[in-house]
């Protein structure tokens, strides 16, 4: 097969063009510095035992925009497990193979601020979950989706290795072994469903898949990716081929913005600005709109189970890059991005970076 065309980029690869590169790139860099003072104040994850052996020096990050450019910065290349930012994609595996309203018959579309594991709104306010992002909303999907496909893992890995560009993902055996010891909380929430008859599977089989696609392996650039497929209203960056309907991208980025990060999804969505998604493996990722995908990695979380470096980083690149959706604020990086670069900033809208 002969490789995929280049796209024709909207702008000239002149001067400004090689200024706005050396400009993300130098931001990037910044942004790990920015977040690197910060990450001791995280911690890794220790309720799943393997994840407790993680790193907390480990920081990253890849940039890919939408002209085709990657940017790469620390650790960029080091694979972790997905966790929880794998709900995202079991999301959009359930919409592709049952539609919106059969999906949602089963969980919610409000953000609950509470933790991302409590059981508490399973008990007193409704036995259907709250939204996907939370793990009683994504184990609720995966439940839908052990019904709905003949091998549910086998759909999901072949959906990830398409959005993330990479055909050798796989899976963490050894966390995905430490999930099924530890997860106590989850199989609560799983048989509490079924009983209910909210799940429509036995809790166990929910719970595997949920287990499985948590213990997923990716790196920033997988995620960055995978972000930038979003952005870019659900086609890959590089071939064109629309890898997910615009109706789901439209779903998926909303529950992203206003569910994300759980708790703490209104204070990234006022820094950044942007859907993005958490997974306590310490990866993040977030989408630009038709401008770029990010992701980040540092494995040293905060108490709502983000991770402090990634946040740290995302953020920094919104505020200097001019991501926000509602800021209007659009830099010298607006070209570059596809943006309206004749906006005009105005950097006093944003708490400053510090
Ligand atoms: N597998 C993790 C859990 O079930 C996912 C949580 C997360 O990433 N926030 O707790």
């Amino acid at each position: 097969m002969p490789p995929p065309a280049k796209k024709a980029l909207p702008f000239p690869k002149d001067h400004v063009y090689l200024l706005i590169v050396t400009t993300i790139e130098q931001t990037l860099n910044e942004a790990l510095y920015h977040a690197r003072g910060h990450i001791h104040t995280g911690k890794v994850a220790s309720y799943i035992p393997e994840l407790a052996k993680s790193d907390p020096e480990h920081l990253g990050a890849c940039v890919m925009t939408a002209a085709g450019e990657r940017f790469h910065a620390g650790d960029w290349q080091q694979e972790f497990t997905m966790q929880s930012v794998a709900k995202t994609i079991t999301l959009i595996l359930a919409l592709k193979l049952m539609g919106e309203k059969e999906v949602f018959s089963k969980v919610g579309v409000e953000p609950t601020g509470d933790t991302f594991n409590s059981i508490v709104k399973l008990e007193t306010k409704t036995h259907f979950p709250l939204n996907p992002m939370i793990n009683a909303g994504a184990i609720a999907i995966a439940g839908s989706c052990v019904k709905a496909a003949d091998d549910a893992y086998a759909s999901f890995l072949k959906l990830a290795r398409k959005l993330c560009g990479r055909k050798t993902i796989g899976m963490d055996q050894n966390v995905y072994n430490s999930e099924k010891m530890a997860g106590m909380r989850n199989r609560s929430m799983a048989y509490l469903m079924q009983g209910e008859g909210v799940l429509e599977c036995d809790a166990e089989d929910a719970v595997d898949l949920y287990f499985r696609v948590c213990s997923t392996l990716a790196n920033t650039q997988d995620l960055a990716h995978y972000a930038l497929v979003l952005a870019n209203n659900g086609k890959c960056p590089q071939s064109g081929e629309a890898l997910v309907e615009d109706w789901i991208v439209r779903i998926v980025k909303t529950l992203m913005l206003t569910c994300g990060m759980y708790d703490g999804s209104g204070e990234f969505a006022i820094k950044a600005g942007m859907p993005g998604k958490s997974g306590v493996g310490g990866g993040i990722l977030a989408a630009a709109e038709n401008k770029l995908g990010v992701a980040a990695f540092g494995p040293a979380l905060d108490s709502k189970g983000n991770s402090v470096g990634g946040l740290l980083i995302i953020e920094y690149l919104s505020q200097k890059l001019g991501l926000h959706l509602f800021s209007g604020n659009v830099h010298y990086s607006g070209a570059l991005l596809g943006g309206d670069s004749s906006a005009s900033g105005n950097p006093a809208l944003y708490a400053p970076v510090t």
